[in-house]
């Protein structure tokens, strides 16, 4: 191969770079194809769009038509993940069980074709009910009529209870 050639190569590359960047021909949105109704969360931290399912209860065998893109490349975050999920809209708490494991996610909600409600998941201080505590002697755990709660502090899950500390794998905790 001779230096012109290699030259040109090496601008395609940085070309398709350059467009992957900016989204134009490669843009995220267009990985899956546009929902007439349900949700858009998008902007899912890269590697969570299977628990983020899982937290929604959807399964092989549930009957939603889901889309899923892992590892799509983000202007704002590097790679994402994103989801669609037909002729659903997600309740409040469904939303906060997200925001744990997808801090940066953004959900959209579609119908007609037409986004008429986008909003950023925001981490509550406390939570109620959403979080099992791993302590098996805490009084969550002893079969007493109890919601769990837990306050947030930054990417920590602290139990009001008995003062556990979840700090990795919050994902296999959510009820
Ligand atoms: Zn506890």
């Amino acid at each position: 191969m001779n230096k012109i050639d290699v030259d040109q190569m090496e601008n395609q590359k940085k070309t398709a770079f350059k467009n992957i960047q900016s989204g134009s021909k490669y843009q995220a949105g267009l990985v899956i194809r546009p929902i007439e109704n349900g949700t858009v969360i998008d902007h899912i931290t890269a590697g969570e769009a299977l628990n983020v399912l899982r937290i929604l209860g959807i399964t092989g065998s549930t009957v939603e038509r889901i889309s899923v893109a892992t590892n799509v490349i983000s202007k704002e975050m590097g790679q994402k993940d994103l989801v669609k999920i037909e002729n659903r809209e997600l309740a409040q708490q469904e939303v906060d069980r997200i925001a744990l494991i997808a801090p940066q996610a953004s959900i959209n909600i579609v119908r007609n074709c037409v986004v008429i409600e986008k909003s950023v998941v925001s981490n509550p201080e406390e939570l109620v009910g959403v979080v099992k505590c791993p302590n098996p002697c805490c009084i969550t755990n002893a079969n007493e009529p109890v919601s769990t709660k837990f306050y947030v502090r930054q990417s920590v899950l602290i139990c009001s209870y008995c003062d556990w500390h979840i700090e990795k794998n919050i994902h296999s905790y959510i009820l």
